[in-house]
């Protein structure tokens, strides 16, 4: 304990000695803004980590199952997403009225 202690005196010193005191400091500056910055940088990590997990994260139309998974299609029921989304948004919206307002008529 004693003689890592005398050591690590010795390395300071040393490097008072060939760097002189503004470098230690700017050393100890250094270490302080990574300090402050890894957990900035660790909470934009989470952020982005968050948000591809909610891209991935599936809700099936079909059988209303909620999955993390880049597969195009449904595990437990086999229902293709795209196609589900094709058929969602690909018509216009007018068409999709005009087909429920007939429909109401019938
Ligand atoms: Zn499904």
């Amino acid at each position: 304990m004693n003689k890592s202690l005398i050591t690590y005196s010795i390395i300071s010193f040393i490097i008072i000695f060939f760097f002189g005191f503004n470098f230690l400091f700017s050393l100890l500056g250094n270490i302080l803004i990574i300090l402050f910055l890894t957990p900035i940088l660790l909470v934009v990590i989470a952020f982005l980590t968050i948000n591809s997990f909610k891209s991935k994260f599936k809700v099936c139309t079909n059988c209303g199952t909620t999955m993390i998974s880049d597969n195009e299609s449904c595990l437990y029921c086999g229902s293709n997403f795209s196609e589900i989304d094709n058929k969602k948004y690909s018509e216009d919206a007018s068409s999709e009225t005009i087909e429920i307002e007939a429909e109401e008529i019938n």
